[in-house]
Protein backbone atom coordinates (compact mmCIF):
# COMPACT_ATOMS: atom_id res chain seq x y z
CA UNK A 1 0.00 0.00 0.00
CA UNK A 2 1.71 3.44 -1.03
CA UNK A 3 1.42 6.68 1.25
CA UNK A 4 -0.36 8.37 -1.41
CA UNK A 5 -3.67 5.73 -1.51
CA UNK A 6 -2.92 6.45 2.08
CA UNK A 7 -3.94 10.22 2.29
CA UNK A 8 -7.12 9.42 -0.04
CA UNK A 9 -10.22 10.93 1.55
CA UNK A 10 -12.34 8.27 2.52
CA UNK A 11 -14.15 6.30 -0.17
CA UNK A 12 -17.69 6.77 1.51
CA UNK A 13 -17.04 10.89 0.67
CA UNK A 14 -16.01 9.79 -2.91
CA UNK A 15 -19.20 9.24 -5.38
CA UNK A 16 -19.49 5.56 -6.38
CA UNK A 17 -17.68 4.60 -9.36
CA UNK A 18 -15.51 8.08 -9.26
CA UNK A 19 -12.61 7.52 -10.96
CA UNK A 20 -12.37 4.22 -12.38
CA UNK A 21 -11.78 4.84 -15.53
CA UNK A 22 -15.28 5.04 -16.77
CA UNK A 23 -17.10 1.86 -14.45
CA UNK A 24 -16.85 -1.12 -14.24
CA UNK A 25 -18.90 -4.12 -16.14
CA UNK A 26 -19.17 -6.98 -14.55
CA UNK A 27 -19.80 -8.21 -11.46
CA UNK A 28 -16.63 -10.02 -9.72
CA UNK A 29 -15.76 -12.19 -6.75
CA UNK A 30 -12.12 -10.96 -5.82
CA UNK A 31 -10.06 -14.20 -4.68
CA UNK A 32 -7.41 -12.38 -3.66
CA UNK A 33 -8.04 -9.67 -0.67
CA UNK A 34 -6.35 -8.48 2.14
CA UNK A 35 -8.20 -6.47 4.88
CA UNK A 36 -8.07 -6.40 8.60
CA UNK A 37 -10.70 -6.57 10.75
CA UNK A 38 -11.43 -2.89 12.46
CA UNK A 39 -11.57 -4.09 15.92
CA UNK A 40 -7.74 -5.79 15.38
CA UNK A 41 -6.55 -2.71 13.38
CA UNK A 42 -7.53 -0.49 16.17
CA UNK A 43 -5.07 -2.70 18.31
CA UNK A 44 -2.21 -1.62 15.89
CA UNK A 45 -2.65 -4.64 13.91
CA UNK A 46 -0.55 -4.89 10.48
CA UNK A 47 -2.02 -6.00 7.10
CA UNK A 48 -4.36 -5.14 4.62
CA UNK A 49 -2.79 -1.23 5.05
CA UNK A 50 -5.01 0.65 7.06
CA UNK A 51 -8.19 0.45 5.11
CA UNK A 52 -11.17 0.19 7.46
CA UNK A 53 -13.99 -2.60 6.66
CA UNK A 54 -16.29 0.65 5.35
CA UNK A 55 -13.47 1.68 2.61
CA UNK A 56 -13.05 -1.75 1.85
CA UNK A 57 -16.81 -2.52 1.32
CA UNK A 58 -16.95 1.19 -0.73
CA UNK A 59 -14.06 0.05 -3.05
CA UNK A 60 -16.27 -3.55 -3.17
CA UNK A 61 -18.79 -1.25 -4.60
CA UNK A 62 -17.08 1.02 -6.64
CA UNK A 63 -15.31 -2.35 -8.75
CA UNK A 64 -18.83 -3.82 -8.70
CA UNK A 65 -17.30 -7.09 -6.21
CA UNK A 66 -20.19 -8.76 -4.88
CA UNK A 67 -17.73 -11.15 -3.02
CA UNK A 68 -14.43 -12.36 -2.04
CA UNK A 69 -12.14 -14.60 -0.54
CA UNK A 70 -9.81 -12.52 2.82
CA UNK A 71 -6.72 -13.99 2.54
CA UNK A 72 -5.23 -14.26 6.43
CA UNK A 73 -8.58 -13.65 7.77
CA UNK A 74 -8.03 -16.64 10.32
CA UNK A 75 -11.21 -16.58 12.44
CA UNK A 76 -11.39 -12.97 12.62
CA UNK A 77 -15.12 -11.59 13.28
CA UNK A 78 -15.55 -9.16 10.41
CA UNK A 79 -19.04 -6.97 10.51
CA UNK A 80 -19.17 -6.88 6.67
CA UNK A 81 -19.20 -10.93 6.82
CA UNK A 82 -21.98 -10.90 9.92
CA UNK A 83 -24.62 -8.79 7.76
CA UNK A 84 -24.43 -10.46 4.55
CA UNK A 85 -22.94 -13.63 4.98
CA UNK A 86 -22.82 -15.87 1.61
CA UNK A 87 -20.62 -13.32 0.06
CA UNK A 88 -17.36 -13.97 1.91
CA UNK A 89 -14.75 -16.91 2.99
CA UNK A 90 -12.08 -16.57 5.10
CA UNK A 91 -8.81 -18.55 4.74
CA UNK A 92 -6.18 -19.07 7.58
CA UNK A 93 -2.49 -17.74 7.51
CA UNK A 94 0.05 -18.16 9.87
CA UNK A 95 0.81 -13.92 10.39
CA UNK A 96 4.24 -14.04 11.32
CA UNK A 97 7.43 -16.62 11.04
CA UNK A 98 7.81 -18.14 14.64
CA UNK A 99 5.88 -19.86 17.14
CA UNK A 100 3.80 -23.20 16.03
CA UNK A 101 2.62 -22.15 12.50
CA UNK A 102 0.78 -24.97 12.08
CA UNK A 103 -1.01 -25.01 15.03
CA UNK A 104 -2.37 -21.10 14.10
CA UNK A 105 -3.83 -22.55 11.10
CA UNK A 106 -5.49 -25.25 12.40
CA UNK A 107 -7.33 -23.02 15.40
CA UNK A 108 -8.05 -20.60 12.35
CA UNK A 109 -10.02 -23.63 10.61
CA UNK A 110 -11.60 -24.92 13.71
CA UNK A 111 -12.89 -21.00 13.87
CA UNK A 112 -14.73 -21.60 10.59
CA UNK A 113 -12.05 -20.29 8.05
CA UNK A 114 -13.28 -22.18 4.99
CA UNK A 115 -9.20 -22.37 3.24
CA UNK A 116 -5.64 -21.81 3.23
CA UNK A 117 -3.27 -19.02 2.67
CA UNK A 118 -1.80 -16.65 1.24
CA UNK A 119 1.49 -18.77 2.25
CA UNK A 120 4.71 -18.77 0.83
CA UNK A 121 5.67 -21.66 -0.99
CA UNK A 122 8.88 -22.61 0.85
CA UNK A 123 9.19 -26.42 -0.63
CA UNK A 124 8.77 -29.68 0.44
CA UNK A 125 9.35 -29.13 4.22
CA UNK A 126 7.55 -30.66 7.25
CA UNK A 127 5.52 -27.14 7.65
CA UNK A 128 4.34 -27.57 3.87
CA UNK A 129 3.49 -31.20 5.02
CA UNK A 130 1.71 -30.56 7.81
CA UNK A 131 -0.14 -27.46 6.66
CA UNK A 132 -1.42 -29.95 3.13
CA UNK A 133 -2.62 -32.92 5.78
CA UNK A 134 -4.65 -30.01 7.16
CA UNK A 135 -5.80 -29.09 4.02
CA UNK A 136 -6.75 -32.53 3.28
CA UNK A 137 -7.96 -33.38 6.30
CA UNK A 138 -10.57 -30.29 6.55
CA UNK A 139 -11.35 -30.50 2.35
CA UNK A 140 -10.35 -26.94 1.97
CA UNK A 141 -8.24 -25.14 -0.57
CA UNK A 142 -5.18 -23.91 0.00
CA UNK A 143 -3.14 -20.30 -2.17
CA UNK A 144 -0.05 -20.16 -2.55
CA UNK A 145 2.35 -17.25 -3.53
CA UNK A 146 5.55 -18.60 -5.76
CA UNK A 147 8.81 -16.94 -5.33
CA UNK A 148 11.75 -18.81 -5.39
CA UNK A 149 13.82 -15.89 -5.99
CA UNK A 150 13.10 -15.28 -1.98
CA UNK A 151 13.36 -18.92 -0.83
CA UNK A 152 16.00 -20.78 -2.78
CA UNK A 153 14.75 -24.10 -1.14
CA UNK A 154 11.25 -23.51 -2.94
CA UNK A 155 12.37 -24.66 -6.26
CA UNK A 156 9.17 -23.87 -8.68
CA UNK A 157 10.02 -26.79 -11.10
CA UNK A 158 9.34 -29.14 -8.41
CA UNK A 159 5.89 -28.15 -7.17
CA UNK A 160 4.51 -30.57 -9.58
CA UNK A 161 5.53 -33.09 -6.77
CA UNK A 162 3.17 -31.97 -4.09
CA UNK A 163 0.43 -31.88 -6.11
CA UNK A 164 1.05 -34.91 -7.01
CA UNK A 165 1.33 -36.39 -3.15
CA UNK A 166 -2.13 -34.25 -2.73
CA UNK A 167 -4.34 -34.88 -5.53
CA UNK A 168 -7.71 -34.61 -3.35
CA UNK A 169 -6.18 -31.13 -2.04
CA UNK A 170 -7.26 -28.23 -4.35
CA UNK A 171 -4.31 -25.62 -5.18
CA UNK A 172 -4.22 -22.26 -5.97
CA UNK A 173 -1.01 -20.66 -7.51
CA UNK A 174 -0.30 -16.56 -7.53
CA UNK A 175 2.74 -14.78 -7.95
CA UNK A 176 6.25 -14.43 -9.88
CA UNK A 177 7.15 -17.65 -10.58
CA UNK A 178 3.33 -19.44 -11.10
CA UNK A 179 2.75 -16.38 -13.80
CA UNK A 180 6.76 -15.67 -14.78
CA UNK A 181 6.29 -19.99 -15.86
CA UNK A 182 3.63 -19.60 -18.68
CA UNK A 183 6.91 -18.76 -20.61
CA UNK A 184 8.95 -22.44 -21.16
CA UNK A 185 12.11 -20.28 -21.03
CA UNK A 186 11.58 -18.88 -17.59
CA UNK A 187 14.20 -18.43 -14.87
CA UNK A 188 13.24 -16.87 -11.85
CA UNK A 189 17.68 -15.39 -12.33
CA UNK A 190 15.77 -13.00 -15.50
CA UNK A 191 13.86 -10.72 -13.32
CA UNK A 192 10.53 -10.33 -11.97
CA UNK A 193 8.05 -9.40 -14.30
CA UNK A 194 9.65 -10.26 -17.62
CA UNK A 195 8.41 -9.24 -20.92
CA UNK A 196 7.85 -9.55 -24.14
CA UNK A 197 6.77 -12.60 -26.30
CA UNK A 198 5.73 -15.80 -24.49
CA UNK A 199 7.61 -19.25 -25.03
CA UNK A 200 4.51 -21.62 -24.97
CA UNK A 201 5.14 -24.62 -23.26
CA UNK A 202 5.76 -23.38 -19.44
CA UNK A 203 5.64 -25.42 -16.35
CA UNK A 204 2.45 -23.68 -15.00
CA UNK A 205 0.73 -24.18 -18.27
CA UNK A 206 1.20 -28.07 -18.34
CA UNK A 207 0.26 -28.23 -14.54
CA UNK A 208 -3.00 -26.56 -15.05
CA UNK A 209 -3.63 -29.17 -18.26
CA UNK A 210 -2.38 -32.09 -16.24
CA UNK A 211 -4.20 -31.90 -12.69
CA UNK A 212 -7.36 -31.27 -12.21
CA UNK A 213 -6.76 -29.49 -8.75
CA UNK A 214 -4.29 -26.96 -9.97
CA UNK A 215 -5.90 -23.57 -10.43
CA UNK A 216 -4.71 -20.21 -10.36
CA UNK A 217 -5.62 -16.41 -9.41
CA UNK A 218 -4.42 -13.66 -11.55
CA UNK A 219 -4.22 -11.10 -9.10
CA UNK A 220 -1.31 -8.76 -8.35
CA UNK A 221 1.39 -6.92 -10.78
CA UNK A 222 2.44 -10.79 -11.81
CA UNK A 223 -0.54 -11.51 -13.35
CA UNK A 224 -0.78 -7.97 -14.80
CA UNK A 225 2.19 -8.86 -16.32
CA UNK A 226 1.13 -11.89 -17.53
CA UNK A 227 -2.20 -10.72 -19.18
CA UNK A 228 -0.02 -7.68 -20.97
CA UNK A 229 3.44 -8.69 -22.17
CA UNK A 230 1.74 -11.05 -24.84
CA UNK A 231 -2.25 -10.48 -25.12
CA UNK A 232 -2.25 -13.21 -28.00
CA UNK A 233 -1.00 -15.57 -25.96
CA UNK A 234 -2.70 -14.62 -22.81
CA UNK A 235 -6.31 -14.45 -24.14
CA UNK A 236 -5.36 -18.02 -25.90
CA UNK A 237 -3.94 -18.82 -22.21
CA UNK A 238 -7.25 -17.62 -20.28
CA UNK A 239 -9.50 -19.41 -23.10
CA UNK A 240 -8.01 -22.86 -22.89
CA UNK A 241 -7.72 -22.45 -18.71
CA UNK A 242 -11.27 -21.34 -18.26
CA UNK A 243 -12.59 -23.38 -15.67
CA UNK A 244 -9.29 -23.14 -13.31
CA UNK A 245 -8.41 -19.05 -13.67
CA UNK A 246 -9.83 -16.83 -11.12
CA UNK A 247 -10.23 -12.99 -10.51
CA UNK A 248 -7.91 -11.68 -7.91
CA UNK A 249 -6.61 -8.54 -7.08
CA UNK A 250 -4.15 -8.17 -4.15
CA UNK A 251 -5.51 -4.31 -3.77
CA UNK A 252 -5.24 -2.02 -0.64
CA UNK A 253 -6.14 0.77 -1.85
CA UNK A 254 -9.12 3.05 -0.25
CA UNK A 255 -10.49 4.19 -3.91
CA UNK A 256 -11.51 1.45 -5.88
CA UNK A 257 -10.57 3.78 -8.61
CA UNK A 258 -7.93 3.85 -11.35
CA UNK A 259 -4.80 4.38 -11.73
CA UNK A 260 -3.57 3.16 -8.62
CA UNK A 261 -6.14 0.47 -8.08
CA UNK A 262 -4.94 -3.06 -8.85
CA UNK A 263 -8.77 -4.51 -9.37
CA UNK A 264 -8.95 -1.23 -11.88
CA UNK A 265 -5.47 -1.64 -13.63
CA UNK A 266 -6.11 -5.60 -13.92
CA UNK A 267 -10.08 -4.97 -15.18
CA UNK A 268 -8.58 -2.70 -17.92
CA UNK A 269 -6.08 -5.65 -18.94
CA UNK A 270 -8.87 -8.46 -18.61
CA UNK A 271 -11.00 -6.18 -20.86
CA UNK A 272 -8.29 -5.84 -23.35
CA UNK A 273 -8.21 -9.17 -24.34
CA UNK A 274 -11.59 -9.22 -25.27
CA UNK A 275 -12.31 -12.78 -24.14
CA UNK A 276 -15.69 -14.29 -24.68
CA UNK A 277 -18.73 -13.30 -22.56
CA UNK A 278 -18.43 -17.23 -21.46
CA UNK A 279 -15.00 -16.92 -20.70
CA UNK A 280 -15.45 -13.34 -18.86
CA UNK A 281 -18.47 -15.04 -16.59
CA UNK A 282 -16.28 -17.73 -15.59
CA UNK A 283 -13.22 -16.15 -14.65
CA UNK A 284 -14.82 -13.39 -12.66
CA UNK A 285 -17.80 -14.35 -11.56
CA UNK A 286 -18.45 -18.60 -11.75
CA UNK A 287 -15.50 -20.21 -11.29
CA UNK A 288 -14.91 -19.12 -7.56
CA UNK A 289 -18.54 -19.35 -6.95
CA UNK A 290 -18.19 -22.71 -7.29
CA UNK A 291 -15.23 -23.60 -5.72
CA UNK A 292 -16.13 -21.56 -2.51
CA UNK A 293 -20.12 -21.65 -2.64
CA UNK A 294 -20.16 -18.24 -2.45
CA UNK A 295 -23.43 -15.47 -4.21
CA UNK A 296 -23.10 -14.45 -7.81
CA UNK A 297 -25.80 -11.44 -7.40
ZN1 LIG B 1 -1.54 -11.21 -1.59
ZN1 LIG C 1 -8.17 -0.82 -5.34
Amino acid sequence: MSGAADAEPPAKTRKSGAGNGGGPTHPLIDIHIHQAPDRLQAQGMKGGGRRTEAQFLAHQKAVYAVGGVILGGNDYDYEFMRQEPGRYVRFAAAPAPGGDRAAAIEKALKGGARGIGELRWEGDTPFTRSILDLARDHQVPILFHFQESDHPAAVYAEFYRTIEKYPTVTFIGHAIDWWGAIDRNYSHTGGRYQRGRVTPGGLTDQWLARYPNLHGDLSAQSGNTAILRDPDFAKDFITRHQDKLMFGSDCTCTTGGMPTCWTGIKLVALNFLQLSAEVQRKIYLTNAAKLFNLKTG
